[in-house]
């Protein structure tokens, strides 16, 4: 897993996988998480299954 976030409270850098710092244990901002990614992945799959069927 990349490590591309570091946490704004220590540093830290940070996979995107979980909610928390694994050094601080800081909670991490939305957009370092991993469900924004995950719904929009979700929507694309889902507008190029669209456009594919009609
Ligand atoms: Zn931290």
């Amino acid at each position: 897993m990349l490590r591309i976030f570091g946490c704004r409270d220590c540093g830290h850098k940070m996979r995107l996988a979980g909610s928390r710092c694994g050094y601080c244990r800081a909670p991490k901002e939305i957009t370092q998480r991993v469900f924004p990614y995950a719904v929009s992945l979700t929507v694309f799959l889902l507008g190029v299954a669209l456009l594919l069927a009609g």
